[in-house]
């Protein structure tokens, strides 16, 4: 097991026991890092019954990330500075995810943008000065970044643009010492992968065509994110790594060779 004694975390996207942000903070926390966590105010009190027995979590931070003067005020509020952040958000409103892209509406894709991408500048930017040598940054992508996936519509563009973000971030947080990466994950039922239309025809198909023919778990994303986020990547910068049981190198899926 990594030893993160004396690290401290800032994670940003715990919402719920499921959620892939609270996966990687317990397995920060169990490698002996702090955290401090952020979230949205809608679910205070979810949150403050989800970490009411969990050592290791030094505070929790109401922070609504497409909020400019939240981030800052974050970044005010918690003293001390940070050796890994986890930007694990995503949004997009129902009313984009329920039309094909076409009919996106300008201001759904603004919302969409700034929330899932735009926001990763932010926390960027903010986190700056506040950063130990050699930190790093872990975001959190999909496959719908670069292929179409049905149902996924307009979170695709953002999260092209999240990667994008990423490789554009990487020199100049590279020149400060630090690094960030993002994680392509397969899906995973969380409260975000519910509001995607056909999710559970998704996860059919992946278990289906993926060359280990079984979904990934949060813990999956978690130990990967904890690889990313320490001294064991030290040489890895700018890159997007799939956690998906392979999905994403398959052309065509085994379970068709039955048409052979
Ligand atoms: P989740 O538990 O629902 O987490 C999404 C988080 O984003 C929630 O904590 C949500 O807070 C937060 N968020 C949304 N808008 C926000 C805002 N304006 N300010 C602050 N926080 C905001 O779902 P998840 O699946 O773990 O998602 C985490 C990340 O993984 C997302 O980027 C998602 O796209 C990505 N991802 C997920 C999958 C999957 O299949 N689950 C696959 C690949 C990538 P509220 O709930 O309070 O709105």
């Amino acid at each position: 097991m990594l030893n993160l004694e004396g690290k401290r975390a800032l994670i940003f996207g715990v919402a719920s026991e499921s959620s892939l942000a609270w996966a990687i903070s317990n397995w920060l926390i169990k490698a002996g890092s702090t955290c401090v966590l952020s979230y949205q105010q809608r679910f205070k009190s979810r949150i403050i019954q989800l970490t009411k027995d969990v050592e290791g979590i030094e505070a929790l931070e109401v922070c609504d990330v497409s909020k400019e003067d939240e981030v800052k005020d974050l970044f005010n509020r918690v003293s001390g500075k940070f050796d890994m952040i986890v930007h694990a958000i995503g949004y997009s409103p129902a009313s984009a995810l329920s039309k094909p892209v076409i009919f996106t509406s300008e201001e759904d894709y603004n919302t969409t943008m700034v929330v899932s991408a735009y926001s990763l500048q932010r926390i960027a930017r903010h986190s700056l000065k506040r950063l130990n040598q050699n930190s790093a940054i872990v975001t959190l992508t999909y496959l719908g970044a670069t292929s179409v996936v049905p149902g996924y519509r307009i979170m695709g563009t953002a999260k092209a643009a999240l990667e994008s973000l990423v490789r554009e971030l990487s020199p100049i947080l590279g020149a400060a010492g630090h690094r960030i990466n993002a994680i392509s994950a397969g899906p995973v039922k969380t409260l975000a992968a519910s509001g995607v239309p056909g999710f559970d025809d998704i996860l059919e198909y992946m278990e289906k065509s993926a060359p280990m023919r079984k979904n990934i778990d949060q813990d999956d994303v978690a130990k990967t994110a904890l690889f990313l986020l320490s001294g064991l990547s030290s040489g890895i910068t700018g890159q997007t790594i799939f956690v998906d049981n392979g999905y994403n190198i398959i052309g065509v899926p085994p379970h068709l060779n039955e048409l052979n």
